[in-house]
């Protein structure tokens, strides 16, 4: 009944958790969510209002379907201040969402027989993305050795002659990890060299952490022009993940095919979205400032509470707002009668027994870690980790 392209495609693994967990919120329970993958700050008002305003200036019909000018403007001005990368507004292109973004890039660029270079652990729609568009996804896998970060090496055992597209992620969800300009630059030869795409998803850009910089590839390495497509959006940065609004920049080319797989599937993001999204960008950055303080406070703390916790190993990530520790070492054992066969088995038991949800490593690619977000309050961190240490500890 299915296309076959479906059949390949495997459902979100975080989606399924998060059923889970909401099922025991239904029956009363009360659950501490370090499973969620958004901010938990509301949007910053000044960009509401920019939202309300557009409603009731009545810019409420379809727009340009790569986006309305003035934001793809204030892109192209986010670009030259933020990464001092130079693209002119029909480079640009607004989506609902980066993750539209990155869908048009996949589509426009791959074929069938294609190979698309992922990097485990990786955000779980990459290789999903990658079959829906025909490709075929090519997993490297990283651990902490390498602080879950691909080196040139790996990338060149892993080209073939099919190789079409990378994707990179930095910083990481979920592994929050950073690459450095230096590692940036090493890649950027190989992927010149070996010439292939690089898809450089780049949404957590503004939560960094310890005074660390964030480099987009292409700043690091200009020699990738003509083969790098840059995604970004205002989801994690603004807390503005309902709104859907994301963007992407890369040669005109294929901009223009990009916009025409949306203008044939969604067409233009959301009006108002869009106005808002303006507002954001043009806006005050003191609400981000703010959110990055405390959520590097979280971090701090919520690493100090996983070290203590038997079998847990990490290290402290410089950006986004996930950890994911290694729980190797409890898999095989027997924690409060239950066998720990896998991540899937222990984040089970954490949910089921300590009311705590968490999403496991395996959608991601990695199954000997499970994944932390410390997008929620210090209490409830605090709360959280007081249940698995009792739990554990029992
Ligand atoms: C949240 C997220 C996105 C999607 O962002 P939207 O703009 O809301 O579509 C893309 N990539 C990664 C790694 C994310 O975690």
């Amino acid at each position: 009944m299915i296309s076959k392209r479906l059949q390949a495609v495997s459902a979100s693994a975080t989606l399924a958790m998060d059923a889970k967990a909401k099922a025991l919120q239904a029956e009363g329970k009360d659950i501490v969510k370090f499973g969620v993958g958004e901010p938990d700050y509301p949007t910053p008002d000044h960009i509401k209002e920019a939202g309300i305003k557009a409603i009731n200036d009545n810019e409420t019909r379809y727009t340009a379907n790569p986006g309305i000018a003035p934001l793809k403007e204030a892109i192209c001005r986010k670009f030259e201040d933020d990464n001092g990368l130079k693209f002119e507004s029909n480079q640009v292109l607004v989506s609902t969402g980066a993750k539209q973004s990155i869908f048009n890039s996949l589509m426009s660029l791959v074929d069938p027989g294609d190979e698309v270079i992922i990097v485990a652990p990786y955000w779980v729609s990459y290789p999903e993305m990658v079959k829906l568009a025909g490709a075929t996804p090519v997993v490297v896998q990283t651990d902490e050795d390498t602080e879950f970060k691909m080196t040139p090496e790996m990338l060149r055992a892993a080209l073939s002659p099919r190789t079409r597209a990378m994707i990179l992620n930095s910083p990481s969800n979920p592994t929050g990890g950073v690459y450095e300009r230096k590692e940036l630059e090493a890649l950027g030869e190989v992927i010149a060299e070996a010439d292939i795409w690089v898809i450089s998803d780049e949404v957590y850009e503004s939560l960094i952490y310890d005074g660390r910089e964030h480099f987009s590839i292409l700043t690091a390495c200009p020699q990738l022009v003509n083969r790098c497509v840059v995604v970004n959006g205002v989801s994690k940065a603004y807390a503005m993940t309902g709104w859907r609004i994301g963007y992407a920049a890369a040669p005109v080319e294929l901009i223009s095919a990009m916009s025409s797989v949306q203008s044939h599937s969604t067409s233009n993001a959301s009006s108002v979205s869009q106005w808002a999204a303006l507002a954001a960008l043009e806006g005050p950055k003191d609400p981000i400032h703010a959110m990055v303080k405390e959520y590097a406070r979280r971090r701090d703390y919520m690493t100090e509470r996983l070290l203590n916790l038997p079998g847990f190993t990490t290290s402290k990530p410089g950006g986004a707002f996930y950890i994911f520790p290694n729980v190797a070492d409890l898999m095989g054992t027997t924690i409060s009668g239950r066998e720990i066969s896998d991540g899937d088995a222990l984040c089970d038991l954490f949910l089921e027994e300590a009311h705590v949800a968490l999403v496991p490593g395996t959608g991601f690619g990695s199954p000997e870690n499970i994944r932390f977000s410390y997008s929620t309050s210090m209490e409830r961190i605090e709360e959280g980790f007081d249940r698995l240490e009792d739990l554990l500890s029992r």
